[in-house]
């Protein structure tokens, strides 16, 4: 059969709105709060905070934003409070997961810390708990600890929690992409990602709920909140003027996208989440007799919110792939693909996919700082994956073998089975 063009695009993952959104997107100007404060904030902070079962719930701009104010929050309880024209992380390490959006580790460096990054694991692409181990053997001093949650899969948070509690560092839980997504605690209870007491979730417009943009804080901790308030609000002081005893930021949610938020949680979330576990099965199934495999989770312990579908292929059906810089090469082989060879057919038929996270510490920005695996020190290495000591970089091996296949919720499925004819074609 001849495979054509789809004629409307199929996205990786674009917003969907229901029609709630704009109702509350009205209110806000029925009642004139066009600003950072009213209704809809209010709102949005009590629904989530209590669907992640906290106590306190700050919107901001941003997940950025969010994990930026984490830090800061982690680093005064740690380190105090930094005087004017001073960084609270200033010469101190953070441990960050490595294979991940680079908001994750970007706000170490806005507090002037240093990050150690922290090479992910074959079950969940998450942290690896034993390269965690490895960098608190190697960089006793780290103290702080931001994790993501790749793709909407949970991490192996009861080994690294565990972890960070023996060495008594703070753990920051970056749920950016896993909003929905559960997994079993050490107590063998169920309960979401971003409940832990440092937490950070965002809204930008192509995560599993959107306001175009905005991200929330979540914590247990009432001092907690009320500084990260603050400092997100310009860090005024209850005083009948602009009273400042510390730096702030201009980091707070706007009311208006705090309504496309409000409208999005009427229905949407447990209903974005099973449309994309339908894909995910869907494209496990299709794949059947490919050398691929899909992003793994632990089916036991966990239930991810299956944000993006990923696949992996097997070492022995890589065609070669040469990635510089800026560009890509590969040379077809009969039976054999690569990620840019998938990603350019499906551009060709007017599919959006995108490869895997490149890894930090193989950022040209960061590559003077650690990179510590299971092995130990990452750096240590050559250009082979499998370095002359041994480390292995599992990071390295998932961005290059690996891709984000379209996980649009509203793909149809006659459109998804196209998708995997297609792919199924660059094997040939
Ligand atoms: C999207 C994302 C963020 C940041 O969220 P923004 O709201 O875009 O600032 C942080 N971490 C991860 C892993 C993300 O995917």
């Amino acid at each position: 059969m001849e495979i054509k063009p789809f004629e409307k695009k199929i996205w990786l993952s674009s917003p969907t709105m229901h029609g709630n959104e704009l109702k509350w997107v009205q209110d806000a100007f029925e009642k004139n709060w066009i600003t950072t404060a009213g209704d809809n904030v209010n709102a949005i902070e009590s629904e989530i905070s209590a669907m992640l079962s906290q106590k306190y719930a700050v919107g901001l701009s941003c997940g950025t934003a969010a994990l930026h104010l984490a830090l800061k929050a982690a680093g005064e309880k740690i380190y105090g409070m930094p005087k004017p024209g001073t960084h609270v992380l200033s010469g101190h390490r953070v441990a960050t997961s490595d294979m991940t959006f680079a908001a994750t580790c970007e706000p170490i460096f806005y507090e002037g810390g240093e990050a150690v990054f922290i090479d992910s694991e074959r079950d969940t692409w998450n942290m690896s708990p034993e390269s965690l181990e490895n960098a608190f053997a190697l960089y006793p001093d780290i103290r702080i600890v931001v994790l993501a949650h790749l793709y909407g899969t949970p991490a192996k948070i009861n080994e690294i929690k565990a972890i960070c509690d023996k060495h008594g560092a703070i753990l920051i839980e970056d749920a950016a992409e896993s909003l929905g997504a559960t997994y079993r605690n050490a107590d063998g209870e169920w309960v979401q990602t971003g409940s832990s007491s440092y937490s950070c979730i965002s809204f930008n417009g192509n995560k599993i709920i959107t306001g175009s943009s905005g991200g929330m804080f979540l914590t247990d901790s009432k001092e907690i909140a009320d500084k990260v308030r603050k400092w997100s609000t310009q860090s005024r002081e209850a005083a009948p003027w602009y009273e400042h005893e510390e730096l702030g930021f201009n980091y707070r949610i706007s009311n208006i996208i705090a309504g496309i938020v409000r409208g999005q949680l009427e229905n949407g979330l447990s209903e974005h989440i099973e449309a994309k576990r339908r894909i995910y099965e869907r494209y496990k199934a299709g794949f059947k007799g490919l050398p691929v495999t899909m992003n793994p989770y632990d089916e036991e312990n966990s239930v991810p919110n299956f944000w993006l579908s990923c696949m992996l292929i097997d070492e022995n059906a890589m065609c070669r792939q040469l990635r510089s810089g800026r560009e890509a090469l590969y040379i077809h082989e009969k039976g054999k693909t690569c990620p840019t060879e998938i990603l350019e057919t499906l551009a060709k038929y007017n599919a959006e996919g995108r490869p895997i996270w490149k890894p930090m510490h193989m950022q040209p920005f960061y590559s003077s700082f650690p990179f510590i695996t299971a092995q130990g020190n990452g750096r240590a290495r050559s250009n082979a994956y499998i370095a002359d000591n041994g480390c292995v970089d599992v990071g390295a091996d998932i961005f290059n073998r690996g891709l984000c296949l379209p996980s649009d919720n509203k793909m149809t499925e006659e459109e998804q089975d196209i998708i995997i004819q297609i792919i199924r074609s660059c094997f040939e």
